[in-house]
């Protein structure tokens, strides 16, 4: 199967690709911080749709003026895929028996994580996206351990109904995720979004998201002058930026920010690029 340019992974969707490109390749390292068996398969089902560039390291050396800039996107894709991972196994150890996956794109932490055996998750991303990975899935025969339940919608809109019909129940502590998202919602979207994930949200329930440092620093600034990042680079409208956790604390949260070279030493990767800042974590109030 093939996905066509303009097609399910065009436009926004194709950047759930570059996450997948990541995640294969850090799959194929004897030290991997996780193993994502499906990521190499989202990948064989798009042919052409991404660059023929390496993602991994090692293949690093061969890319160029570029090089440096791909490593700290690995780094950084890599990084925040283990952290999320320990993120919402955690926070459904410690009681939330439901998971969204705000922009789940090709993530497939469903079927490779250990979950507790009452987590519901709900994956909410774009049709198209969604589309594409129920087929390779399929194909793959790959079979969830927990509960999955996939959620069409646009997270600009009214999605909460959408959330709802789909089996969300909002008296149940949820663990909530926007990984990779935010950069690609306007600050107005993002608060439209992150107020409904608070209506929706017990007291106790969590949230977690990248914070600084890619969204504001010189290596954004670097990447937007290289050609071949364009495509990308018009995408990024900058979420909430620097005021995320004064958002979120005056919504009802309690915000605990991880930084990013605390965990690259206690995951021991350290980090090509000297990027800045990390993830940002909540619990409802
Ligand atoms: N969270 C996933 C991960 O880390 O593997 C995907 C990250 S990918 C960089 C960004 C994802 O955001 C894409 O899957 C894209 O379709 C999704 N996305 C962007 N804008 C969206 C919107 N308005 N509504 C729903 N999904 C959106």
């Amino acid at each position: 199967m093939a996905a066509d340019q303009g097609g399910p992974l065009g436009g926004v969707g194709k950047t759930a690709l570059g996450v997948a490109a990541v995640r294969a390749g850090e799959s194929r390292r004897p030290d991997r911080l996780f193993d994502d068996p499906y990521a190499q398969a989202f990948l064989d089902a798009a042919p052409g749709v991404l660059p023929d560039e390496p993602v991994s390291e090692r293949d690093l050396a061969v890319w160029g003026p570029m090089a440096s800039l791909g490593a700290v996107f690995y780094a950084h894709g890599v990084l925040r895929t283990r952290f999320f991972d320990d993120y919402l196994l955690a926070a459904t150890a410690a009681g939330c028996e439901q998971v969204v996956l705000l922009a789940a794109g090709l993530d497939t932490r469903a079927f490779r994580l250990a979950w507790p055996d009452e987590v519901r998750l709900f994956e909410v991303d774009l049709p198209d996206v969604l589309n594409f990975k129920q087929r390779v899935l399929a194909d793959q025969a790959a079979r969830p351990r927990c509960e999955r339940v996939i959620v069409p919608a646009d997270l600009r809109g009214t999605w909460s109904p959408t959330l709802v019909a789909a089996g969300f129940q909002e008296t149940v502590l949820t663990a909530w995720l926007a990984e990779g998202l935010l950069i690609y919602l306007s600050a107005d979207e993002t608060a439209g979004m992150l107020t409904t994930v608070g209506e929706l949200s017990a007291p106790g329930s969590h949230l977690a998201f990248e914070h600084g440092g890619m969204a504001t620093d010189s290596l954004l600034a670097r990447a937007r002058t290289v050609p071949a990042m364009s495509e990308y680079t018009a995408l990024w409208q900058g979420g909430l930026g620097p005021d995320a956790p004064g958002w979120l604390a005056d919504h009802g949260w309690h915000v605990r920010i991880h930084d990013r070279a605390a965990l690259d030493a206690s995951y021991g990767r350290p980090d090509p690029g000297a990027a800045s800042g990390g993830f940002l974590t909540a619990v409802r109030t």
